[in-house]
């Protein structure tokens, strides 16, 4: 949107003033100065085409004002006739108006809105690679190599985190690899519609030969219509046998080229680095012949590789640039979930101020936590950026509570008489590996028919959203790691919805095996007593880090056990090494005021943390 144009006080009233004697002729009134009116507090929003009428109506004007303050401008206008932007300006300006562009509500229309390429546009990109194949027949090796291989060509230096994809440069080209070897991760992300493969590399052991996951991932690359590279690996082995490999999965549709077939095969040791540069090369070939394009110069689409909740820079997500460029700053939905593109590196941990298509680049920025295959799209104004994304959550909820089997937790927890026999869960955890083994973990539990749902699962701390869900699906929320802030859980406790949290996956497996068995019965509670948030630190010889804190709820013991939140993530779990109000032990301190405080072997706290105080309460056992 271009910005609204200024005038300064002098041009503003040349240009409505044209004729200053001309003032003296109108009817005598109150003629004081009058304050202008402060810009920016009222829009305008301005739509193409628009006519005196309309102008009128959006600035609260009668159609005679209207058309005097054009005569003013010396514009001779009828009511229905369309006025030029500039002119709508100054009028609104005068009205005390901000003028802004219309942008397209109908948020919903977003996901089917495509926009049209020109070809000129079009410039080749990098090919996305991911490798499949069966267990241990060398994939994640393979990606480390290829992966290492980039540092040896002293290409980039450094220490590499794992960010879910990395780039390698051969022969000045670049080369995208997904780096979460097998295809559950791109079948799921195919599931959700998202394109991220351009080509796979089929891995399978020579000593190994074709196994059942070898034909799994074949099927979906197949169904994925991609072309197919084989790396026939572990050619070091004696007990190779790569004949075998070729026979096995020509019978599967894969003739070798060598054979008068289409598919390439590529003999490597991953273990030795031998090998790799062929593999590199026929990638090439491939992409040279494909011609992957995309249109660099729009506003960029594309994917999420992964993501997680960071502790100390919040939702982090890896994406693949599919098309577009996107650049820090760009306003971006991503599934639910909205933000401002904050930061972007790659797995060498570069800075980058923009991406290009097939870059796989983490960002941050976000508000929530996305999830792995969501679709992301990058706008300029960030007033769609919000509605797609809460049109989207609104829509998330509706189908997610019609899709949900009700059950009576009360019933699952007391006689388990309910009828639906099945435990409904959510299931938000700190990161998606242990949500995923939990999800596992659950679902496998089977007390005498009785077994788990689990609603939804996600990284992520515990949000109303989740809550929402639970209320009407009659689920208990299972908090790893994570916690819901204070107002989640008041929401919480209003609906009546149980909020459960853990750091122990068993623990989690135990509690819901007991509650199935209708043996839940705790003889101890944790119970919290009170908050405090860190506004100071300091660091005191001898004796550690003492936080400046203030009681934001309840009361903090002496004796407590304290837990400390940084972005909802529990950092730490132990107990107070002394509580102070001024110079002076307290035995507690009570909400609304100031207190001192240090907790045994922690050292780490950080303004902004919130410490939970909770004590050990009996609980009568009926
Ligand atoms: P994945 O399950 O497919 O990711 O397999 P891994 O990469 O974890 O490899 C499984 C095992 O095979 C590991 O012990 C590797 O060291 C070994 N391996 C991988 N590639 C080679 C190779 O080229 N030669 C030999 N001899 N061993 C290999």
């Amino acid at each position: 949107m271009p910005a609204p144009k200024r005038f300064t006080s002098n041009n503003s009233n040349a240009k409505r003033k044209p004729d200053v004697k001309k003032q003296t002729n109108y009817p005598k009134r109150d003629v004081r100065p009058v304050a202008p009116k402060p810009i920016g507090e009222r829009i305008f929003i301005y739509k193409p085409e628009m006519n005196v009428a309309e102008v009128a109506l959006g600035l609260g004007l009668s159609n005679a004002a209207m058309i005097k303050k054009l005569m003013q401008l010396g514009l001779m206008a009828s009511i229905n006739q369309v006025i030029d932007r500039d002119t709508i300006e100054v009028i609104a300006l005068d009205e005390g108006y901000k003028v802004e562009d219309e942008v397209i509500t109908d948020v919903t229309r977003y996901d089917e809105m495509e926009l049209v390429d020109d070809p000129k546009d079009m410039v080749k990109r990098p090919p996305i690679v991911t490798v499949m194949g069966h267990v241990d027949h060398g994939k994640t090796t393979l990606l480390d190599a290829i992966r290492k291989s980039r540092v040896v060509e002293g290409e980039a230096g450094g220490i590499t985190q794992h960010i879910g994809a990395y780039q390698v440069i051969r022969n000045g080209e670049p080369i995208t690899f997904i780096d979460t070897p097998g295809h559950a991760a791109f079948t799921e992300m195919r599931a959700r519609g998202a394109k991220v493969t351009d080509i796979v590399i089929l891995v399978v052991a020579a000593d190994d030969g074709v196994m059942p996951q070898t034909i799994e991932a074949l099927d979906h690359a197949k169904a994925a219509k991609v072309p197919i590279v084989v790396a026939v690996n572990k050619m070091d082995k004696a007990s190779a046998n790569p004949d075998l490999v070729m026979k096995e999965l020509s019978d599967h549709g894969l003739i070798p080229e060598a054979w008068g077939g289409k598919t390439p095969f590529v003999y490597v040791s991953a273990l030795k680095k031998q090998g790799l540069e062929e593999l590199l090369d026929v990638v090439q070939l491939i992409s040279d012949i494909e011609e992957f394009k995309a249109n660099p110069k729009r506003l960029a689409k594309g994917t999420v590789i992964e993501a997680q909740l960071d502790k100390g820079r919040g939702a982090v997500a890896t994406l693949i640039v599919e098309t577009g460029t996107l650049h820090v700053g760009d306003y971006i939905v991503i599934g639910n979930t909205y933000g401002k593109v904050r930061t972007m590196q790659d797995d060498l941990k570069k800075r980058y101020n923009e991406a290009v298509p097939s870059q796989p680049i983490e960002i941050t920025g976000l508000n929530e936590v996305p999830q792995a295959g969501d679709i992301f799209m990058a706008f300029k104004d960030e007033r769609v950026t919000r509605d797609i994304a809460n049109e989207r959550q609104s829509r998330q909820k509706d189908t997610e509570s019609k899709s949900v089997k009700k059950t009576s937790l009360d019933s699952m927890f007391g006689e388990m008489e309910s009828t639906e026999k099945e435990l409904n869960i959510i299931i938000k955890g700190d990161v998606q590996g242990s949500i995923e083994a939990l999800k596992g973990l659950l679902e496998h539990i089977d007390v005498s028919g009785f077994h788990v749902n689990v609603v939804r699962y996600s990284v992520g701390a515990i949000t109303e959203s989740d809550v929402t869900l639970a209320s009407a699906s009659k689920a208990i929320v299972i908090g790893f790691n994570v916690r819901p802030s204070a107002a989640v859980k008041q929401v919480a406790d209003q609906q009546g919805v149980e909020i459960r949290l853990y750091n122990i996956i068993y623990r989690v497996q135990e509690d819901i095996e007991a509650a199935l068995k209708g043996m839940l019965e705790p003889t101890f509670e944790e119970i919290v007593t009170g908050t405090a948030e860190v506004r100071d630190i300091f660091k005191v010889s001898k004796i550690g880090t003492i936080a400046g804190c203030y009681v934001t709820d309840g009361l903090i013991r002496r004796d407590a056990l304290v837990r400390v939140l940084r972005n909802s993530i529990v950092v730490y779990e132990g107990k107070l090494a002394s509580l102070k109000r001024f110079k002076d032990d307290a035995k507690e301190v009570k909400y609304g005021y100031e207190c001192g405080l240090s907790i045994e072997n922690f050292n780490d706290l950080k303004v902004g943390d919130i410490i939970e105080a909770s004590q050990m309460k009996e609980v009568e056992v009926d």
